[in-house]
């Protein structure tokens, strides 16, 4: 159970509150917000502060600046306070300034009920360098500090970690809603408990496996990540992707998860790379495991493995899922992700998907409404997913 302060704890009504949110969202080459899933996020809290009366100063970074003029212009949060005007159906000013006179003056204008946004937090170097000086100048806003932004909690930021020192401070409901699935669930979760982890290195998993290994029921690898798997099965496995660090790992892992873990069987393979010469130009075959030409790579896994790893999910209680299983990017070997997608959808059970680009692929591939929860954080799931605590969450109020 989460033992910090959430916003229904805090007397809010009528306060200046400070809310960092992640607005930190894909945009369009002229600035033009192109994935609002993270602004629509953070609305339930931005909505139950402007019930209460309260008055809403919203913090956030966009990418990541170095200080030239024209990263002024391309990391403004100028279209993100358009795009949340939008969704809010109320003007939201952007303070051009997170701290100083433009934001003391911006903020001693607000009335019960407005929000504001201020300019990227990250325009500021002291925000990396969780400076304290520069912590307490953004706390000096307000009366109130809540963290919402899920996506950036792992890291110990000014706006994320130093701030909540000198506020009482408490999590929005998105982050409530993150770490009560991707941390309490899975501390207890409802079994059998499946993992399944795709995407391309291992290296970057290893966290995520040693966490994992010993609460789950089934072990699931697929996607590139298979790979140096099978070969630490003493498997050819030709071109594919191979974290050559990490065979001595997966050899491991293979020994201590026994029967616990499920590989491909079979894969589709395609005799180029499809970031080279795109996915059009390429001849492909679906091979057993233990036949991958020499020449040839592995994209995907193949229609045997896709029912194997269904089947898994099938009575499952819990599912968690991190990773394609393919090179999803190209439409012809994004199947395998598909059918992952599909069958966490009709598994009946709680279904969990890690940020990034396996909650891209169940967005984009229209399972969203039937899956339990779709974290809007890549690395900070990751991390959950690790078992790590989260400095932006350890720093707030406790309960
Ligand atoms: P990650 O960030 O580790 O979750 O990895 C995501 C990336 O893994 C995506 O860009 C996929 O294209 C890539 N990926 C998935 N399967 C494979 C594969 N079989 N070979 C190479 N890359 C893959």
């Amino acid at each position: 159970m989460l033992n910090k302060k959430t916003i229904q704890d805090l007397d809010v009504a009528g306060k200046r509150v400070l809310v960092r949110v992640d607005f930190n969202v894909p945009q369009h080459e002229d600035g033009r917000v192109k994935d609002d899933r993270r602004i629509r996020a953070a609305l339930p809290t931005i909505q139950y502060l402007r019930d209460r009366g309260a008055r809403t100063i919203l913090v956030s970074h966009l990418g990541r600046p170095k200080g030239s003029p024209e990263d002024a212009v391309k990391y403004s949060l100028r279209p993100v306070a358009e795009k949340l005007s939008e969704l809010l159906g109320v003007m939201v000013p952007l303070v051009p300034d997170c701290i100083g006179p433009q934001a003391d003056a911006a903020v001693s204008l607000m009335k019960p009920g407005d929000v504001v946004l201020l300019e990227n937090v990250r325009f500021h170097p002291e925000e990396t360098k969780n400076d304290p000086e520069f912590a307490s100048k953004l706390a000096s806003l307000a009366e109130v500090y809540i963290n919402d932004a899920f996506g950036t909690a792992h890291r110990a930021n000014a706006s994320t970690e130093g701030v909540a020192h000198y506020l009482v401070s408490g999590v929005g409901f998105l982050m409530q809603k993150e770490l009560e699935y991707l941390g309490s669930v899975l501390a207890e979760p409802k079994r059998p408990f499946v993992a399944i982890l795709g995407g391309a290195k291992v290296s970057s998993k290893i966290g995520v496996v040693n966490n994992l290994l010993d609460k789950v029921d089934r072990l699931i690898i697929g996607g590139g990540m298979a790979y140096t798997f099978l070969k630490a099965q003493g498997k050819e496995i030709g071109k594919s992707l191979l974290d050559a660090e990490s065979l001595d790992y997966c050899r491991d892992v293979l020994q201590r998860a026994g029967d616990k873990i499920l590989l491909p069987v079979d894969v589709v393979v395609a005799d180029g790379n499809p970031f080279d010469k795109g996915a059009d130009g390429l001849a492909t075959r679906v091979v057993s495991v233990d036949e991958i030409p020499a020449d040839w790579e592995g994209v995907d896994i193949g229609p045997a493995t896709r029912e194997v790893f269904a089947k898994a999910v099938v009575g499952a209680g819990t599912v968690v899922w991190n990773g394609p299983m393919g090179i999803f990017e190209f439409p012809q070997f994004a199947v395998g992700t598909r059918a992952m997608a599909e069958a966490l959808a009709q598994s009946g059970a709680t279904t969990i998907v890690g940020g990034g680009d396996s909650a891209a692929a169940v967005d984009e591939l229209g399972y969203a409404d039937r899956i339990t929860h779709i974290s809007t954080g890549g690395g900070a799931s990751l991390e959950l997913l690790e078992g790590k605590e989260f400095p932006g969450v350890v720093a707030l109020t406790d309960k």
